[in-house]
């Protein structure tokens, strides 16, 4: 019994460690592996359907970023992460975001005030009976979450995004 118990507790202090693990990503292994249109670099527009992106990207990538369904709250892996760099687009590699507007909203989402312009684009979106604005990359027309305009100053914006279809890209000279 008591050996049963020290198992049960060696698990849960491992599970809690994991857990709380810092994310240390060099995001391109992971996701794009087999990814033949990610590039950091390359900003032409992707037009790719469905069909093929279901055949390279991760399955919980896919229902984010090609389904629009959303990740569930506190979960994702940049929710609570203030590491200081860059974030793309985990579909296309496409530039989204900088750290320096993220911000903890405790919304349990990654949050930020301000997209990178030449990033992303929106579109109304009234599913679920709300009326909401997506948030989707400009270069893969992938979804990315929602912007809402109770967020904090300088812009008054909050970009509620899914950690999944973010990459977070650490400065090499760090
Ligand atoms: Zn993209």
């Amino acid at each position: 019994m008591k050996f049963l118990i020290s198992i049960l507790l060696l698990i849960f202090v491992q599970t809690c460690s994991q857990n709380h693990q810092p994310v240390k990503t060099t995001s391109m292994e992971n996701k794009a592996k087999n990814n033949p249109y990610y590039s950091r670099t390359d900003t032409t527009k992707l037009d790719i359907p469905n069909e093929e992106w279901k055949k390279i990207l991760a399955p919980d990538l896919y229902a984010v970023a090609r389904e629009a369904t959303t990740e569930r709250a506190f979960t994702g892996k940049y929710n609570e992460f203030d590491e200081v760099d860059e974030y793309y687009c985990a579909v296309c590699g496409n530039h989204l975001f900088r750290s320096t507007s993220k911000f903890a909203s405790r919304c349990g989402w990654p949050s930020f005030f301000e997209a990178d312009k030449e990033g992303v684009y929106y579109k109304r979106d009234a599913s679920y009976g709300m009326e909401r604005v997506e948030v989707l990359c400009k270069r893969c027309d992938s979804h990315l979450g929602h912007v809402f305009d109770d967020g904090p100053k300088p812009t008054g914006l909050i970009y509620c995004m899914n950690s999944v279809s973010l990459e977070f890209v650490p400065d090499p000279k760090e």
